[in-house]
Formats: C-alpha cells, sequence, structure tokens
C-alpha cells in the first residue's frame, strides 16, 4: 500500500506548463501531495546539449512555470546531471513511489526512460508515460502494411483519418503540492547559467519574446482573432507578422499542439486547413524522428553521401554573420542573430543558398539553427534542413534551387524585410535593394551604399553557385 504521506513526482521536460498536460492530470487523479521537478541532463550519453538561445529561453520558461505553481501554491525544483541518478536520489529521499512525464520521442531520450522505468521498477517505483506533446503517437499511424509513411500527404490524411482530436485537458481543479525544501542536497541547477554574459548577445531577445505559458496562450488568441483568416497569404509576406510566432511555445510546450488545434479550428475556411497542415508537419518531423532517428545525423537519402560539399570557414562565417553581399540571405541571418527567431521564408531562402549556392553541408546550417534559433527543434530542425538539402524523404529536389532574387521580388517585392535588418542599404530604391551590385556607383552612392565599403560584395556569382551545385549533384547520380 503507497504510503499517503509520500508524494508523486510529476517530471517537466519539453511541457513546461499546467494545462493539457495529461502528465500532471495523471498525477493529481492519484489524490497524492505532488512534487514537480525538471532536470536539464546535459551529461547523458546522446543527448544534445541544447544552444544557447533555446538556453536563454529555458531560463524564462522555467521562471514562468514556478511563476504559474506558486500562484496554485506548489514551486518546481530545478536539478541538473545525469536524470537517473538524479532519480536514484530523489525517490530514495521523498519515497515517491510514481513519476508521471510524457513520451520523449527522439531515441537517446527513448532509450533513458526506459533505463529510468528498469531503474525505478528495482525500487518498486513506477515510471508512468502519457503521450502529451503531439497531437497523434508516432506509433498510432501507419500503412496498411504496418510501415511508416514517408510522404506527408498520405501520413496526414490517415492522422486525419484517425478521427478528432481530442479536447485540451483543463488544469486539474485540484492540486496539492509537496513541500521540497529538505531536498537541497541534490544538485541544483544554477538557473542563471542558462543565460549569457561576457558579452550578453540577449537583447534582442528579451526585447522580442516573453517565454511562458500564459504568454504563448495569448499570442495564439491574437493570431486566431486577427491574422489567421488570412494565413495563406499572410505566412509569405516577409515583411509582415502573418504567421503565428507559436516555434518556441510549441517547442518548449507552453502551448500543446491539442490547444493549438482546438483554438484554431474554430475559425472556418481554407486559411484554417493551412495552417493546421504546418502543425501537421511538426507532427511529421517528431514522427519522422521517431521512426528515423538518423534524420538528425545522416542524409536520408545515402545517395548524397558522395556529394563533395566544400569546406569553407570564411563563406560559413560570411552567412552566419549575414554579410554575404546578398541582401536578403543577409536579412534573414541578422533576422536571426537578433532575435532568435526568422520568418519561414527566409529560412528556406538562406537554407538553399548555403547548401546549394555555397555547397556547404547541411549539417553546418543545422548546428548554426540549433545554436540560434529560439525554436530549435530536433525534429522540425532536422527534417527541414534536410527538405531544403534534397537530401531528405520528400525532400525538394536537389535541383531545384531558390534564386534568392527571385525569391526577394516575389516575397519582399517593396524591400521592406531587408530594409529592416539591412539598415545600410535602406536608401536604395524598390528594385535596387535586391541586388545593389547591378547599380551604378553614382546611384550607389546617392544611397550612400559602397559595397566592398560598409555592406560586402556578393561572395559568390549565383549563376556559377547554381551551376556548381547542379554539377556536384550530378555526380551522385553517377554513384546510384
Ligand atoms: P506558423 O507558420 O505559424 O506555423 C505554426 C507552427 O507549425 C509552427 O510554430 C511550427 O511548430 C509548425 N510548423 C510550421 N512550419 C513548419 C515546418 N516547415 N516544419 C515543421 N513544423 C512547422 N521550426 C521549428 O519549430 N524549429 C526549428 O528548429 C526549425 N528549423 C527550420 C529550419 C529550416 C531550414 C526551415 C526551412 C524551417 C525550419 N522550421 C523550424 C520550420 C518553420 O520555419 C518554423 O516552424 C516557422 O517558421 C515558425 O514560425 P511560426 O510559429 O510563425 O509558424
Amino acid at each position: 500500500m503507497p504510503d499517503s504521506d509520500c508524494p508523486v513526482i510529476v517530471w517537466f521536460r519539453d511541457d513546461l506548463r499546467l494545462a493539457d498536460h495529461p502528465a500532471l492530470c495523471e498525477a493529481s487523479a492519484t489524490g497524492r501531495k505532488i512534487l514537480c521537478v525538471y532536470i536539464l541532463d546535459e551529461k547523458s550519453k546522446g543527448i544534445r546539449p541544447l544552444g544557447g538561445a533555446a538556453r536563454w529561453w529555458l531560463h524564462g520558461a522555467l521562471a514562468a512555470l514556478r511563476r504559474q505553481l506558486k500562484a496554485k501554491g506548489g514551486a518546481l525544483l530545478t536539478f541538473e546531471g545525469e536524470a537517473p541518478e538524479i532519480f536514484d536520489q530523489l525517490v530514495r529521499q521523498t519515497k515517491a513511489d510514481s513519476v508521471f512525464c510524457h513520451h520523449r520521442y527522439q531515441k537517446p531520450e527513448r532509450e533513458q526512460d526506459d533505463i529510468i522505468a528498469a531503474r525505478l521498477k528495482e525500487r518498486h517505483v513506477t515510471l508512468f508515460r502519457a503521450h502529451g506533446t503531439l497531437l497523434r503517437a508516432p506509433d498510432a499511424v501507419m500503412t496498411k502494411s504496418g510501415t511508416p509513411f514517408r510522404v506527408f500527404g498520405a501520413y496526414w490524411k490517415a492522422a486525419c483519418a484517425l478521427g478528432d482530436v481530442p479536447a485540451p485537458r483543463r488544469v486539474p481543479s485540484h492540486l496539492s503540492f509537496y513541500d521540497p525544501a529538505p531536498l537541497t542536497s541534490l544538485p541544483q541547477l544554477d538557473e542563471a547559467k542558462l543565460l549569457p554574459t561576457k558579452p550578453d548577445w540577449a537583447e534582442g531577445l528579451r526585447q522580442n519574446w516573453e517565454p511562458g505559458a500564459e504568454e504563448g496562450e495569448e499570442l495564439l488568441q491574437d493570431f486566431v482573432a486577427h491574422a489567421l483568416h488570412r494565413y495563406d497569404r499572410g505566412r509569405n509576406e516577409m515583411a509582415a507578422d502573418g504567421s503565428s510566432r507559436l516555434s518556441p511555445y510549441l517547442r518548449f510546450g507552453h502551448v500543446s499542439p491539442r490547444q493549438v488545434w482546438a483554438a484554431a479550428s474554430k475559425v472556418p475556411g481554407a486559411d484554417t486547413g493551412v495552417f493546421l497542415s504546418e502543425i501537421g508537419w511538426r507532427e511529421f518531423a517528431w514522427y519522422t524522428l521517431y521512426h528515423q532517428p538518423e534524420l538528425t545525423s545522416r542524409n536520408l537519402k545515402s545517395r548524397f553521401d558522395v556529394l563533395e560539399w566544400r569546406r569553407s570557414t570564411a563563406d560559413l562565417q560570411a552567412w552566419q554573420q549575414g554579410r554575404t553581399g546578398i541582401p536578403i540571405v543577409d536579412a534573414g541571418m541578422r533576422q536571426l542573430w537578433q532575435t532568435g527567431w526568422m520568418h519561414n521564408r527566409a529560412r528556406m531562402i538562406i537554407g538553399s543558398f548555403l547548401v546549394k549556392h555555397l555547397l556547404l553541408d547541411w549539417k553546418q546550417g543545422e548546428a548554426w539553427f540549433w545554436d540560434t534559433l529560439v525554436d530549435a527543434d530536433p525534429a522540425n530542425n532536422a527534417m527541414n534542413w534536410q527538405w531544403v538539402a534534397g537530401t531528405g524523404i520528400e525532400a525538394t529536389p536537389f535541383f531545384r534551387i531558390f534564386n534568392p532574387l527571385l525569391q526577394a521580388e516575389k516575397f519582399d517585392p517593396h524591400g521592406d524585410y531587408v530594409r529592416r535588418w539591412v539598415p545600410e542599404l535602406a536608401r536604395l530604391s524598390d528594385k535596387a535593394i535586391c541586388a545593389p551590385w547591378n547599380e551604378t556607383e553614382e546611384t550607389l552612392r546617392q544611397a550612400k551604399v559602397k559595397l566592398g565599403g560598409n555592406y560586402p560584395k556578393p561572395i559568390i556569382d549565383l549563376q556559377q553557385g547554381r551551376e556548381r551545385a547542379l554539377a556536384a549533384f550530378r555526380k551522385t547520380k553517377s554513384s546510384e
């Protein structure tokens, strides 16, 4: 018989919210006192440490969750170290007999959860895992022959055919919390260390983002009320805030996909369908990562393993710093550096430029995004980089090379996105701002632009870059 004075543990991971939290609901249904914990585990084998921008976000996210819990009379304990060791100590000290959490879908995390479950079982403690971070569990959507889908359209059709998405669950009406005071002997997470110092590069992040479930919910409601009805068009206008900007809130689980689904589904119309299918792409990315864990580290199309990527630190740095001399590319990269986020269209343009025009390995782009995005997400990031590179399943064909000038003309027709992020070009006309190198000395002088001076000359001739990429691609064909 469980000792009713002993707590149950809720282990928060990428689900830093109280609403629609099945694990918290199950824990509260026991009627026992709840101990809420978060563990930053960057030591266990295979678990990838968070990037800098995500660490900054996590700092605010933990503070926000702590505030939410405090308002309900609870607290959040945060630890740092190997999760299996920490649980050994936690259950020994608290005599907890169960731990509630959500499934994680990445291979190293799944394996770690299995290890923890086995170790806890030896102590007669149960690890309950609920599905709480996706609309559908990855093994719930399979082809008729029982294999995973490899094409988004078929996957999404089958996922939607499973029936209505269950409604999000409310915050449990009764929550009572365990007093965590005596647990200070465990390795505490020094949360201040998540923030950058020397230099403190996070000013732009602070200006643009407020982590937390309440902020995520507000953003969701605002998007549904004001932008969802024109999402299909608005999401591609680079200078406008036409998309939801929910990505970091989904990444850290401040809002759940079910909450997003429920809020958006109330708005009738085709734009809602387009938006929900983007939530579907998030599902598909996690689905793919679950079934093909090598997504993050290897080309899913092995034919590309022979592709001879260039190595150029100078080109990589120019790209990272937004100093390639191609305005639309530099605008995207500077938006990323300053705000920790980038418009989806810009992500596709700068991704294609890195992988095709510069012929640098997509993994270098993935790693830079991992470090600089507040929404850096193992599945979405890797799947999209493989999509851009043409190396993934259902990826854009390698020979489809985005022309950054045409993209700028189409999706930033007045140059407003470039003007905002590359202010040294702001005085150029709408046409000239796409490709300043085509302008006369006099036009540039009047706009106070000096190529090779206050703005770089292009680091590559776009046509030559395109041909080089196509030639490298053709060579992979001959190796088939
Ligand atoms: P909205 O358009 O409002 O979409 C709503 C939500 O749907 C997003 O928040 C996101 O969770 C999901 N979503 C939208 N587009 C995609 C997509 N193409 N693939 C998967 N899910 C999607 N997204 C991340 O969340 N994390 C990443 O690390 C990430 N890396 C990317 C890397 C590259 C090279 C590219 C091309 C795209 C990447 N994306 C990533 C996908 C997409 O760019 C962002 O999800 C989107 O721009 C976030 O803005 P939003 O919340 O306003 O999106």
